[in-house]
């Protein structure tokens, strides 16, 4: 069974029931799917991880990474704002499956997360999508996404064009607003 637990001001992102009903069919074990607002998440980050890994979040750059699941319980935690849509975030939920079913085939777990990540894996686009099991998780979502009226390609690459497109348009208010302020 899935429990989709919906943070306000969530709602336009969060996946259908009918969807829910679906990905329970093809996961393996029962699970929460989480969706909060992008501002929550060093304050969630830090509610679900406890040890050495719990200073990550904070210490991370704004918008290092999307989501994450959490074995026990299991848990997959997304985060939302305007640089994410309806649709990929229904690709996201699918790629955050894929690692999370992992956990319940120890022989492909073993392969997958063999080689320890490096640091640069949190902070960096290109090493965080070149470990195998990144390419795992985004051929599963490009291969299911489309059955449940998303489709393929919300990968990191697309996430950060919209993320950097927010930055720009934030970035040139802020000049209009400094040059208003300059000619009154
Ligand atoms: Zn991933």
């Amino acid at each position: 069974m899935i429990v989709v637990l919906a943070a306000p001001g969530t709602e336009p992102w969060v996946p259908s029931s009918a969807v829910a009903m679906v990905l329970a069919a093809w996961t393996c074990r029962d699970l929460r799917l989480c969706y909060w607002p992008r501002a929550r998440f060093v304050e969630v980050w830090e509610s679900t991880h406890v040890g050495p890994g719990r200073d990550l979040a904070a210490k991370a750059k704004p918008y290092a990474w999307r989501g994450w699941a959490t074995r026990e319980p299991a848990s997959i935690h997304i985060f939302v704002d305007e640089t994410e849509t309806a649709a990929s975030i229904l690709w996201l939920t699918l790629h955050e499956l894929a690692h999370l079913e992992l956990a319940c085939a120890p022989l492909l777990e073993q392969a997958y997360r063999g080689e320890p990540k490096s640091e640069s894996y949190w902070q960096d686009d290109a090493a965080h999508e070149a470990r195998p099991e990144e390419q795992l998780a985004n051929f599963v979502a490009d291969e299911l996404a489309p059955r449940l009226g998303s489709g393929p390609g919300y990968h990191r690459l697309w996430w950060r064009a919209r993320v950097n497109a927010k930055g720009t348009a934030e970035e040139l208010r802020s000049i209009a607003g400094r040059a208003g302020l300059v000619s009154q």
